[in-house]
């Protein structure tokens, strides 16, 4: 017997993977996975459940009334068509074609000329159906823009309103003139306040969704503004803690190491005191955009405090990164000056250190800053390496440091 519940699967590495139920196969199948046309087909089935009822009602009627034979099933084949060909359109992703995938317009033109000609098989009850067209006019209010809108409410109005003539006209016997201007009499009275409210709606709608977009540009800007460093756009100290932190965890699945470099321009004081302030900001910007030029898209670089910055070196051992921070010395070097200064050349001093399995990121960057003083001791202008940790007992954050792994 097959099971509804859903069950599991070994996959890949052992993981357990989830096997859809029954039910939801069906449904994959019968609404599609992509979770926007499952809406859309929701949508045009459920129009299709008005249809239904239609034909059961056709059905009771024609026992009922004696309706005529031949307008039941011409009623009956139009909608069964109609409903078939959005089915199919929107299952097989024929509508992904169009600006509005839900094939709105169409469908509620389509749901118009089948409600008109409902009223017009259902004789002996059709100024019930008169509210047809009015519903029909309320799912335009969700997903019609304001010309659409109005579109369908004049249409629905042409419809009925020929209908009705029609009807009065040819069949007299069956379809009283005097009863058939009252339907659209009232049709008159009732549409144009219900497209108004639409349209009222409509223009609710595109504040919200202009309001909406607002929020997310400001959210968006804001989220920058609390990432980034104002002055050069690099990541600031806040978030380069966060991201470290979650490198850190991804590193301890992969095995994969990565290291630390922290760098401090040489003598900035002086480039502030010869240059001015503003020649300070260029050199510093200068500095960002070199360090991103030579680093790698996945190295993370920080502006960590005034003159100082933080590199986080993924997938890369401490000699790799002492490389990598002779790379930026040399790109400076061959880097024209800022525009007012164009022949200083920034130099810079760092410390480097490797990021060592179950070693808390503050002990790490501790490290990188004993190396970096170091480098500032021996001359500036030059890398050091940090000291290798020492594990004590086990635990992150438990380290010591002990010998040195060499100077450059
Ligand atoms: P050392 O080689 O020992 O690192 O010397 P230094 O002059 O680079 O370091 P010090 O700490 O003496 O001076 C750093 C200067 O950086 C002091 C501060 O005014 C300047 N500074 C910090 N933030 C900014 C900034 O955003 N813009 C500018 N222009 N200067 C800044
Ligand atoms: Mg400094
Ligand atoms: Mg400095």
């Amino acid at each position: 017997m097959p099971e509804l519940a859903t069950q599991t699967q070994p996959g890949e590495n052992g993981a357990r993977r989830a096997r859809p139920s029954l039910l939801a196969t069906l449904l994959n199948g019968v609404l599609s996975r992509d979770p926007k046309q499952r809406v859309r087909i929701g949508r045009s089935l459920l129009a299709t459940f008005v249809y239904a009822v239609g034909w059961l009602l056709c059905e009771f009627g024609l026992r009922r009334w004696q309706l005529s034979h031949a307008g039941v099933r011409v009623y009956e084949v139009t909608s069964l068509l109609i409903a078939l060909s959005y089915y199919g359109a929107l299952r097989t992703g024929w509508n992904m074609r169009f600006k509005d995938p839900s094939l709105t317009g169409s469908q509620i033109i389509a749901a118009q000329f089948s409600g008109a000609l409902f009223y017009a098989v259902m004789s002996p009850v059709r100024g019930a159906m008169l509210s047809l067209q009015v519903i029909i006019l309320f799912f335009a209010m969700f997903k019609l823009k304001l010309r659409g809108q109005l579109f369908i409410s004049v249409n629905a109005l042409l419809v009925m309103g020929l209908t009705t003539t029609a009807l009065g006209l040819l069949w007299p016997q069956i379809y009283d003139p005097t009863t058939e201007l009252v339907h659209f009499i009232v049709l008159l009275t009732i549409l144009p306040p219900v497209s108004l409210l639409g349209v009222q709606l409509t223009s609710m709608r595109a504040k919200l969704h202009q309001q909406k977009e607002d929020l997310l540009k400001a959210l968006a800007h804001i989220k920058t503004q609390a990432d980034r460093d104002e002055l050069t756009g690099l990541l600031n100290r806040r978030c380069m803690r966060d991201m470290i932190t979650h490198h850190v965890k991804l590193q301890s699945r992969s095995g994969e190491g990565c290291s630390l470099a922290l760098i401090d321009l040489d003598h900035f004081k002086r480039i502030n005191d010869s240059h001015g302030h503003a020649v300070g900001d260029d050199v510093l910007r200068l500095f960002s955009q070199e360090v991103r030029k030579v680093l790698r898209e996945t190295d993370l670089v920080a502006r960590w405090g005034g003159e100082e910055f933080l590199v986080l070196l993924t997938g890369t051992h401490v000699d790799q990164a002492f490389t990598a921070m002779e790379r930026v010395r040399e790109g400076l070097d061959a880097a024209a000056g800022p525009q007012q200064a164009p022949d200083l050349r920034v130099k810079f001093s760092a410390g480097v250190a490797e990021l060592m399995p179950m070693e808390a990121m503050d002990k790490a960057i501790e490290r990188a800053d004993e190396a970096l003083y170091r480098a500032k001791a021996l001359g500036r202008n030059r890398t050091e390496l940090a000291l290798e940790p020492v594990l004590v007992g086990g635990t992150p954050g438990t380290f010591s440091a002990s010998s040195a792994s060499g100077a450059a």
